[in-house]
């Protein structure tokens, strides 16, 4: 009951709510975690069900935020659960981590992990990262100083294209459950209190297997030792980001409060179809699917790269 009860205080955010933070919220939602933050940019598509476990055929379309939550609340009615549909960079990230007891990761690029990093170690909370690709994947609950940071075992971002991706190499679901599993399992051991191991788990979930790695801090490591913040201090012009599984690129515009939707959905009208679902704006224009929310951000179907997406968004929405 003691241990119960810390986690009936404890609050914790999931950022990403694909296969790994479908399997980790629902865990952490079972477990009586009394504050779930649950932030997701994306929208629900079919594709996804292989692998998403919080959601059915009915939810397709819809905001993964609103519809986990949805999911969650009918599993747990005891906790809270806030669902934020935002977008994860530099200006953004310290107001969704902020009042939380653990962060854990549910993304699918390395860049918003290196940016939560340092915006974790800025808080001074955990962060369990997660990743899973293919048939295998890889999970680490970072607590500096105690532990390693993602930092110092990823010392330098690779290049743009330079790595599988959902798209190009899919992911077997049983091995995104385990990565998901481990994940949960962490960050319940960290908010009851319990000292991180310093281990990298190394899941191979086609032949199952786990590899434990023991990993140090680099004494050299930009973020955990120099404290240098790369990725939190970066200027923030427009931020464009391809996403997992589709060729779909979301796009979230410098501004403040929200957009007159009334007057973007005549105008889209004029030129293609669109439809109302919820608070968002579908459109679907010269093979192009928009869907539009309402504080400006918008997700772009049949784009080939960011500059033609805020090409798009320009052309038919304006900024
Ligand atoms: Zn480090």
């Amino acid at each position: 009951m003691k241990g119960q009860r810390e986690l009936a205080r404890a609050r914790a955010v999931v950022i990403g709510l694909g296969a790994l933070g479908s399997i980790s919220s629902d865990l952490l939602a079972r477990a009586g975690v009394g504050h779930l933050r649950l932030v997701d940019r994306d929208v629900v598509e079919l594709t996804n069900l292989q692998r998403q476990s919080l959601y059915s055929e009915s939810d397709v379309d819809r905001p993964k935020a609103d519809a986990a939550a949805e999911r969650l609340r009918s599993v747990n009615s005891q906790i809270e659960i806030e669902p934020l549909s935002k977008d994860v960079h530099s200006a953004t990230v310290r107001g969704l981590l902020r009042d939380t007891d653990i962060v854990v990761d549910g993304t699918d690029n390395l860049e918003t992990r290196f940016l939560l990093n340092e915006t974790a170690m800025e808080a001074n909370v955990p962060f369990v990262y997660g990743g899973a690709i293919a048939t295998y994947g890889m999970a680490f609950a970072i607590r500096t100083p105690v532990t390693a940071c993602f930092r110092c075992f990823n010392p330098k971002a690779p290049l743009p294209g330079s790595l599988p991706t959902c798209e190009t190499a899919g992911i077997f679901n049983a091995a995104s459950a385990m990565v998901g599993a481990i994940q949960a399992g962490e960050a319940l051991r960290l908010l009851l209190g319990e000292t991180p191991s310093g281990v990298l788990f190394v899941v191979d979930g086609w032949h199952p297997d786990i590899q434990r790695i023991h990993i140090g801090r680099r004494s050299d490591c930009p973020t955990c030792v120099q404290g240098e913040r790369e990725y939190l201090g970066a200027k923030r012009t427009q931020v464009l980001a391809s996403l997992c599984g589709s060729d779909t690129i979301s796009l979230d515009p410098v501004h403040h409060g929200s957009i007159d939707m009334e007057a973007v959905a005549d105008r889209l009208a004029a030129l293609g179809s669109t439809r109302r679902a919820g608070g968002l704006l579908v459109a679907d224009v010269e093979g192009r699917r928009l869907t539009i929310f309402p504080d400006g951000r918008a997700l772009i179907r049949g784009v080939k790269d960011e500059a033609e997406a805020r090409g798009v968004y320009a052309k038919y929405v304006g900024i």
